[in-house]
């Protein structure tokens, strides 16, 4: 896992942001990975994510505080999380300065309705080229269907490894445009689902306030989380 740890940017967040600012400028195609525990976990027994992670094409940002603090652990100079919802924010802002164009793909048709509503609101320059909900049929289809369209910016939200493993299928088409694989993104900027309040975001606990939230993520915690500090401790004696 040390190899795919050490390809995440030693950039600050506010860096990393200008960079995608000029990337965005120059019309630089890019992939961009939110890596967290399960990402990591993900790489040893799916070999998609793998070949994803190893991608040198491909750029990786630290999405969770255990990644962080497993990067300095190496030597790294990893300072902060960039997370899924800070790129999105960003690129949200940044789009309706410039006037990128935009693709949704993924989450409940509600919430992209809800979403809808507020870009057009907030963010009237925004062009919204596409928005489809990730339960259709044939995502293959869409994916195929977005890329040929060509937006600057395209989030996909669909949960991980669906939606790296669907940008990857298809993002050699592509002219340009910044990917994202974004989570449960699209549910908080659209309002249905609140994220963690400031205070646990300072102390690195956003993790907490959402097991709180949905104590059902308590498993998926574990099978990544835990499981991810014990191969870490593995790999260091190895
Ligand atoms: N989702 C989707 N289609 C599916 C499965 C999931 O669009 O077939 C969406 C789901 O509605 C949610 C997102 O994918 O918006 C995954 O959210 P989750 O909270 O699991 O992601 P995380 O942020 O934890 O990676």
């Amino acid at each position: 896992m040390k190899k795919y740890l050490k390809k995440i940017t030693e950039k600050t967040k506010r860096e990393y942001l200008e960079e995608l600012n000029e990337k965005l400028h120059n019309n630089t195609k890019s992939f961009i990975i939110t890596v967290n525990p399960e990402t990591l976990m993900l790489s040893k027994k799916n070999i998609d994510i793998k070949n994803i992670l190893e991608d040198k094409n491909n750029s990786l940002v630290p999405d969770g505080i255990a990644v962080v603090k497993a990067c300095q652990k190496i030597g790294m100079n990893v300072q902060e999380r960039i997370t899924g919802i800070d790129l999105c924010e960003y690129l949200l802002c940044l789009a309706n300065e410039k006037n990128y164009s935009l693709a949704l793909f993924g989450a409940t048709k509600e919430v992209l309705e809800k979403l809808i509503l507020k870009i057009k609101k907030e963010y009237p320059n925004i062009k919204l080229l596409e928005c489809s909900n990730g339960y259709i049929e044939n995502k293959e289809q869409e994916m195929k269907k977005i890329i040929e369209l060509n937006p600057d910016i395209c989030l996909v939200a669909l949960g991980i490894p669906e939606q790296e493993i669907l940008i990857s299928k298809y993002i050699e088409n592509a002219k340009k445009g910044i990917y994202i694989g974004v989570g449960g993104s699209l549910d908080v900027l659209s309002g249905t689902k609140k994220r963690a309040p400031e205070i646990f975001i300072k102390l690195n606990l956003e993790w907490l306030y959402r097991i709180i939230k949905e104590p059902k993520r308590i498993k998926r915690f574990w099978n990544n989380n835990i499981k991810f500090l014990f191969v870490l401790r593995k790999e260091s004696h190895e």
